[in-house]
């Protein structure tokens, strides 16, 4: 059986991750120093897939522990580097703390990889590299921009030392996955989104919404040059952004790849406004959500939505769940959870 570590593993798309690849016949290890998820996880990921992930607790800012960490498991086939913070407000107001965390992670994980000769590594990227796109949809070879915010840049700056430790280590194979709007939860309802604190973002915040928790949805802005005025994305169901690295595992492992470096964006290729996001989540679950428009929020892109042709023709991959599933599964998800803590 061949064996996957998952950093960053308890958290949102990591677990999701980790209950595609046990599906799928691998056998997974989780690194996470349960900073922003909790343990928990690893027990929602048992009770779905009935197999049972080691969890193993590790700072990997740490150089020596994640050193210690990796030797542990230097039998791994690949490595999924999720961990990492993702709070785009709070990357600007705590810089360095999003600069250390994110970036000495990955440097000493990637410094171990090298050690332990496990060549093959895929990281959690971000469609935030492309910045305002001039045109979309936006394929791989649209130019990366300056980021908005600490958070983006920190996938631009880690692309661009994955990149040059592929050029000094012929051995090394990298794919870089960026991400477009992953929504939605595992069907069982046992697994799904679980933000710290107060939402940032749309679904979470539409859920919780929903559920009592919020009183109100504040939709940021109605006068973007679109068809109702509300910003566009491509939102994607977390299970097939999951299903995406099990293919791009798979890939590596049998040495499928043309180069040592592939960047794949992940999306569904169909944008979406705020408002139809909204209208869809009221639809198929059959309520209705207190929202409200107000001003723009500071940095947000009017439009951006994925162009998937280079995912679908090299990597085989190309996402199958609709925004339908996505809302349902999202609320399925939500309701359970607070079932479960009431
Ligand atoms: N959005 C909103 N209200 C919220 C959160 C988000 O109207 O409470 C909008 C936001 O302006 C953007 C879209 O929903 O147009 C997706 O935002 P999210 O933060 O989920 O993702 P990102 O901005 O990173 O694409």
């Amino acid at each position: 059986m061949s064996k996957v570590i998952v950093t960053g593993g308890c958290g949102y798309i990591g677990s999701h991750t980790c209950i595609a690849l046990l599906s799928q016949g691998y056998e997974v290890v989780v690194f996470d120093d349960l900073s922003n998820a909790s343990k928990e996880s690893i027990d929602r990921i048992e009770k779905i897939t009935e197999k049972r992930p080691e969890l193993y607790r590790v700072d990997l800012k740490d150089k020596n522990a994640a050193i210690a960490a990796f030797e542990t498991h230097k039998d791994a086939m690949a490595v999924i580097h999720f961990a990492a913070y993702k709070a785009v407000k709070e990357s600007v107001e705590q810089p360095l703390q999003y600069y250390e965390n994110n970036l000495f992670s990955l440097i000493n994980t990637l410094i171990a990889l090298q050690k332990f000769g496990i060549n093959n590594f895929i990281f959690s990227s971000s469609a935030t590299v492309y910045g305002i796109p001039k045109t979309c949809p936006v394929t791989e070879k649209s130019p990366v921009s300056t980021a908005f915010s600490p958070y983006g840049n920190t996938k631009k700056i880690a692309e661009e030392i994955l990149e040059d430790c592929t050029h000094s280590n012929a051995e090394f194979s990298i794919i870089s996955l960026r991400y477009f709007n992953p929504i939605g939860a595992h069907k069982s309802g046992k697994i799904g989104e679980l933000p710290n604190g107060i939402p940032n973002n749309l679904m979470p915040y539409i859920t919780q919404t929903a559920a009592g928790i919020r009183e109100q949805l504040m939709v940021f802005g109605n006068d973007y040059p679109t068809k109702d005025g509300t910003a566009i994305r491509d939102y994607i169901h977390v299970m097939d952004l999951a299903e995406a690295h099990v293919v791009a595992v798979d890939r590596l492992i049998h040495q499928k790849q043309e180069n040592n470096f592939e960047i794949y964006n992940l999306g569904t290729g169909i944008g979406y406004s705020v408002l139809e996001v909204i209208k869809a989540f009221e639809t198929q679950n059959n309520l209705a959500l207190n929202y409200k428009i107000t001003d723009r929020r500071k940095g947000d892109v009017p439009v951006v939505f994925a162009s998937t042709e280079l995912a679908s023709q090299t990597l085989g991959w190309s996402a199958k769940r609709d925004l339908n599933s996505m809302v349902k599964s999202a609320w399925n998800w939500e309701k359970n959870y607070r079932n479960e803590n009431s």
